[in-house]
């Protein structure tokens, strides 16, 4: 979606006050944004309209950070069109469990074929057995017979020459004598969706009745996958959807309408070409992307439980009064350190899986160590009033802590910065609105 929503969010985010006004600003951006991003007109109406209900509602405006409260209704709405719980893939009472693979060509059926097989194996411990029904393209049938090779697995093939029905048919009973348990079967697409590859497809469906049948959709095409989508569903019985490439740059507009317009939730997302590149769909993680946020709700939330409402007051009150001392800092950072390992938090941060010097980072956990011992070695007055902190009671400090008056003196001053810059946030807040008084 458009940089636009996601400067409207950043903009939103520490907003300690929200009016109805900033929510309209909110909703008309996210409306654009997901129309520009081929989002269907009337999902995003009904979304808007349910977007606007709950923000303007108490839930946001009482809460102490309604900035981000705003963000996590949108957010919740997002994961609720495209489904809310991740779904499940099925499990025949009978084995074989018998899924077909339906789709554009090119959509990525083939490739997913042999993904969701690997999937099988590898997670669920599964023996599937692939089957090349594509009769149309030889080179179709090469295609699976290599991703089978690769992936030591099965593939069940009657050459060209064979109905695809009569080709799942035997496969199902082949399946049956050889003990998979589950049955996947790779089908033919066209360039558009037309009447005799439906009419084929609908014929498989009926003799060998699958226990799923997945529609494969290119997530680049946006709203013409949605499109393929509807004509697809009229034809077949589609129990869910996969959506693949969305390692693309798209941001998932198709993912949104899909489930909204078929009411067929998506199953699994494919992220790539490899074979291990395909998961188990996860709408709360697919509605950060679309707002452009990494798992950064997660993040808020995770403070949220962590960092009792209560205390956060305080805490604001006394950065406001520069009364916060080196005792508050110790509990910010154990409070910090109570929200899990830091390397996980960096993680999650938005953009921080695009940096790629990030990826690999490790958070100097021995540094922070180092930080606490020396505010701990440090005497109850020392920690209230830094000030009294002379060359000698550095010298104890460091001592104390097992470190170097440089380590105590460069923690002094970071301290010191952090509360000149607290300063120059508290006046800028006040200055806020109000015009800029002078003192
Ligand atoms: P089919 O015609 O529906 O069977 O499509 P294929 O499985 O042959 O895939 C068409 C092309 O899309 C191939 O080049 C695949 O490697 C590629 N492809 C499939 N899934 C993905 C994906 O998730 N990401 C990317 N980047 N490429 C994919
Ligand atoms: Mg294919």
């Amino acid at each position: 979606l458009a940089d636009r929503l996601q400067k409207t969010i950043q903009k939103i985010k520490g907003k300690g006050k929200v009016t109805e006004a900033d929510v309209k600003e909110m909703t008309r951006e996210v409306r654009l944004a997901l129309l520009e991003a081929d989002v269907n007109f009337k999902v995003v109406k009904d979304l808007i309209k349910r977007i606007k209900e709950r923000a303007i509602g108490q839930e946001v405006m009482e809460s102490l950070t309604p900035g981000q409260q705003v963000i996590k209704v949108v957010k919740e709405e997002l994961t609720d069109l495209m489904g809310g719980e991740q779904s499940k893939i099925a499990v025949a009472k009978k084995t074989p469990t018998i899924i077909m693979m339906a789709g554009l060509q090119g959509a990525g059926k083939t490739t997913t074929t042999g993904k969701l097989a690997n999937l099988l194996r590898k997670k669920y411990n599964r023996n599937p057995l692939l089957v090349a029904a594509d009769v149309y393209r030889p080179a179709a049938i090469n295609q699976l017979q290599t991703l089978g090779k690769q992936l030591n697995l099965s593939v069940f093939s009657l050459g060209t020459e064979i109905s695809p029905v009569d080709i799942a048919k035997q496969a199902v009973e082949h399946a049956k004598k050889e003990h998979h348990d589950y049955v996947i079967i790779d089908t033919a697409g066209r360039l558009h969706v037309d009447e005799h590859l439906m009419d084929e497809l609908k014929q498989m469906e009926e003799s060998v009745n699958p226990d799923e049948v997945f529609l494969v959709v290119d997530a680049m095409t946006g709203q013409d996958a949605v499109n393929v989508a509807e004509s697809f569903d009229e034809q077949l019985n589609i129990t869910g959807v996969i959506l693949t490439k969305l390692d693309g740059d798209t941001r998932g507009g198709a993912a949104l309408s899909i489930k909204a317009v078929t009411g067929k939730p998506i199953k699994f997302a494919a992220t790539g070409e490899k074979m291990d590149q395909l998961e188990p769909f996860h709408p709360e993680r697919m509605a950060s992307r679309i707002l452009g946020m990494g798992d950064v709700l997660t993040l808020i939330e995770k403070a949220q439980e962590q960092v009792d409402e209560k205390k956060a007051k305080e805490l604001e009150q006394k950065m406001r009064s520069m009364s916060f001392t080196f005792e508050d800092f110790l509990e910010q950072m154990e409070q910090v350190r109570n929200m899990g390992p830091l390397e996980d938090l960096i993680g999650m941060l938005p953009g921080a899986n695009k940096m790629k010097g990030l990826k690999n980072v490790q958070v100097d956990e021995k540094q922070l160590k180092h930080v606490e011992a020396i505010i701990q070695s440090m005497t109850k007055e020392e920690r209230l009033n830094p000030d009294i902190i002379n060359g000698s009671r550095k010298k104890r400090i460091a001592r104390g802590s097992g470190t170097s008056v440089s380590q105590v003196n460069r923690l002094l001053k970071q301290f010191h910065d952090m509360k000149k810059m607290m300063k120059q946030m508290t006046n800028m807040k006040k200055g806020k609105g109000k015009g800029f008084k002078f003192p």
